[in-house]
């Protein structure tokens, strides 16, 4: 008697967006029993018959379609490894929770192979001095060689040009890049490997004795390991505690289990310091990944991983899908970080879908941070989540010495420097001593927006609702859109000549240093600066060898670095951060000031931190100086309790963005009516989005709030039907669970 014949639902390869839904196909005689959900296949696709790629999401025994309109699958794909069977799981997890569609799911989880070339990210480094840079642009200038003449400029004002900016934004082709290199101007960098750590740097990271609190982490978690007991714990440490040492620990221990280990670090604190002490203790057992990896190089970090040649994963939040056979632990160092929530469709949380793929691989979930969250620290205050605490330096040292300076004080004592008095008290004995200092600021370039002193005019970027910020020279650039022009001369409003940037960026406190210091080196480290690959490892590594004595910069310095030789750190206006229209703004802040200050003194001599603030009475800059997560913690809970926010509610955030204002809002106004039809209680909005308009896009946003996490995620997924259903008129529309970032 023939068989019954199979049927198999198949996704079309995953690197084609259009293709969202699966296609049914017929199971020919001679592969059944073989194919199964995972499988990769060859099929026909189209009027044409095009071969494609796809995986077999599901076998059935019928299809709802005529079966003789029903194709064959040609074969399996030669050499494939399937999905593994936990793969569609979390796709669908993540679709279902986040929104989406499966194909953009299984994009996520699933890594495509790549077949076009690799592309190399190329950067322009500048070789020659600036003047000289400058006077062969007034040459081409003279020339008319537009172009020439065009990217001599901005190599004058920027050390190093990615490429992408140059055939991009400043429309240069790549021949006059070609020319300058011959000419010796500049030379092309194209490195992109990921600096592995030289043998010295892995021998200085001897192993140590773990102190007593560490031990008990380590036997606590070990044991739980050894019963056969998954769980989830958070390591509340402060900054060098010696988390890092029990994640050794606790990956070695697992190791010995035959378990693989996921390591998961913010791509911004993946150092050659971190990376030195895995490789010490396990070599070529550990690979890493990040985020300038092409698709090609990271497929084979995966293959490697499925085929057994690797047991510890380092990586970003993509690195959480590396399909070990079997994980055992899930490490998640600096737990709050805002980039473990993905940008794009779907917009996943790693911490999530980490506790997702722990529960379906029976494997462990340790997070760590100086910082909590505060979904990880209400988890454990709940019992949810093992709350472990380490208190003190695990390498001796003391805390730094912190002290809040009011800057409106200072500013009425006459003084009108970006440094207070006692700073530059501080910063003098320092340098005079041969110390390091760090100074610390929460923006970039000359970020500073230009107004307009007489009657307040601020100029705006012409296709985004944002101030256009004043960078070297006169140029104006807009940080969303790229957009630059000119600085006008007059007010374009009244046509007042005093129009002016108001607040400071790191180019400018670098400019006001050397005028200070001009015989102390420095470093500054923010977007600019480290835009070509390799650019931010090397100022760190310039940096702790003493290459120089003050770092200036961003957000970017105060991620999980040790560095010995600081003994102050500087924070220039600590409430920058605060004034952001963003439920999480105190959090934000009190999480900087503190990492910040968790910089100076990690060596044997003291370390001070000055706090700048116009605000020295706010709670979130208080709690940090006094580093008292708890009293943090406490405030900002009841915050959010009493105004509605995550972790006390759910939010779901849905943004629309049109060209056309009023088709928009109406489209936003409709949806709102019909979300509160689906019994929605609290809807709030539509308003226009923070940013209300961005590369000419209206953009308009609704914020829906349950405790109900699967109310909402019902809530999202009807209203994904209506609208596949409702004409969208050149509308898009995203879904946000939990925003990082309130729109
Ligand atoms: P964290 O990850 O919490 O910032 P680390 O693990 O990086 O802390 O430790 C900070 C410093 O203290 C490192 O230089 C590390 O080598 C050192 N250290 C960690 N544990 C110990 C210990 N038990 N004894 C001595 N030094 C230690
Ligand atoms: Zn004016
Ligand atoms: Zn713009």
């Amino acid at each position: 008697m023939d068989a019954k014949t199979l049927y198999a639902d198949v996704i079309i390869d995953v690197s084609i967006d259009k293709l969202d839904r699966p296609f049914s196909y017929r199971i020919p005689e001679g592969l059944s029993g073989i194919i199964c959900a995972g499988s990769r296949v060859r099929i026909p696709f189209g009027k044409g018959n095009t071969e494609k790629k796809g995986y077999v999401t599901r076998v059935r025994d019928h299809v709802d379609l005529d079966p003789s309109s029903v194709k064959d699958i040609l074969g399996i794909v030669e050499g494939s490894v399937s999905a593994m069977d936990t793969s569609f799981e979390i796709a669908a997890y993540i679709k279902d929770t986040y929104g989406g569609t499966l194909s953009q799911a299984l994009k996520v989880v699933i890594p495509a192979k790549a077949k076009a070339k690799p592309i190399e990210l190329k950067t322009l480094v500048r070789k020659m001095d600036r003047e000289m840079i400058l006077s062969l642009a007034d040459e081409a200038g003279r020339k008319k060689q537009n172009a020439k003449e065009k990217l001599l400029r901005a190599l004058a004002e920027n050390d190093r040009i990615p490429n992408s900016w140059i055939t991009g934004r400043l429309r240069v082709s790549s021949q006059t890049v070609v020319s300058l290199v011959k000419n010796g101007v500049a030379y092309l960098d194209t490195s992109h490997e990921y600096r592995k750590p030289s043998i010295s740097e892995i021998q200085n990271s001897a192993p140590v004795l773990l102190n007593e609190g560490q031990g008990r982490i380590v036997d606590s978690i070990c044991g739980d390991l050894d019963a056969g007991k998954r769980s989830q714990y958070l390591i509340h440490g402060v900054t060098g505690s010696g988390k890092t040492e029990v994640y050794l620990r606790l990956a070695e221990k697992v190791l010995l289990m035959g378990k693989q280990v996921i390591f998961l670090i913010p791509e911004i604190a993946l150092t050659y310091q971190t990376l030195a002490r895995f490789y010490a203790k396990f070599g070529d057992r550990v690979s890493v990944l990040n985020s300038s990896m092409t698709p090609g190089e990271r497929f084979d970090q995966c293959e490697r991983a499925k085929n057994g040649d690797i047991d510890i994963i380092i990586g970003p939040r993509s690195a959480l899908f590396t399909p070990f056979p079997n994980i055992g632990l899930v490490i998640m160092d600096e737990e709050h970080e805002a980039s473990y929530k993905s940008e794009s469709t779907p917009k996943y949380h790693a911490r999530e879908v980490a506790a997702r793929i722990c529960e379906l691989s029976g494997a462990s979930l340790v997070m760590g941070s100086a910082t909590p969250s505060l979904e990880s620290y209400t988890a454990a205050r709940d019992g949810k989540i093992k709350l472990f605490e380490l208190n003190e330096r695990a390498g001796g040292g003391e805390l730094a010495k912190t002290e809040v300076i009011d800057l409106r004080k200072e500013l009425s004592a006459g003084n009108r420097s970006m440094f207070s008095r006692r700073l530059k008290q501080l910063m003098d004995e320092k340098l005079e001593k041969g110390e390091q200092v760090m100074l610390f600021l929460n923006r970039r370039g000359f970020s500073g927006q230009v107004s307009c002193r007489e009657c307040g005019k601020v100029i705006m970027c012409p296709h985004c609702e944002v101030p256009m910020s004043l960078h070297t020279g006169s140029k104006l650039i807009c940080h969303y859109c790229g957009e630059v022009s000119e600085k006008p001369a007059l007010c374009p409003s009244c046509g007042s000549k005093y129009l002016a940037a108001i607040k400071a960026g790191t180019e400018q406190v670098e400019e006001r240093i050397r005028k200070m210091y001009p015989d102390v080196k420095i470093l500054r480290m923010d977007k600019d600066t480290t835009a070509s690959k390799g650019a931010y490892d090397r100022i760190l590594s310039a940096f702790s060898n003493g290459e120089a004595q003050i770092l200036i910069g961003t957000q970017m310095i105060v991620k999980g670095h040790d560095f010995p030789g600081v003994t102050l750190v500087g924070i220039l206006v600590a409430d920058l951060s605060l004034g952001v229209p963003d439920y999480r703004a105190s959090e934000r802040t009190f999480q900087l000031i503190a990492q910040a200050a968790g910089r100076a003194g990690r060596g044997e001599k003291p370390g001070n931190a000055i706090i700048q603030t116009y605000q020295p009475d706010s709670y979130a800059i208080v709690c940090a100086a006094e580093q008292d997560y708890r009293k943090f913690y406490e405030e900002e809970m009841a915050y959010r309790e009493s105004a509605g926010y995550p972790p006390a509610v759910h939010l779901l955030a849905i943004q629309l963005f049109g060209l056309d204002e009023k088709k928009t809002s109406l489209l936003a106004s409709n949806l709102r009516d019909v979300i509160k039809s689906y019994g929605a209680k609290k809807v709030l909005g539509p308003a226009p989005a923070n940013i209300s308009r961005v590369k000419d896009y209206y953009r308009f946003v609704i914020y829906v709030k349950s405790p109900d996490i699967t109310g909402l995620t019902k809530i999202r997924s009807l209203s994904e039907d209506h609208l596949e259903n409702s004409d969208m008129n050149g509308i898009f529309v995203q879904f946000d669970l939990d925003p990082v970032n309130q729109i």
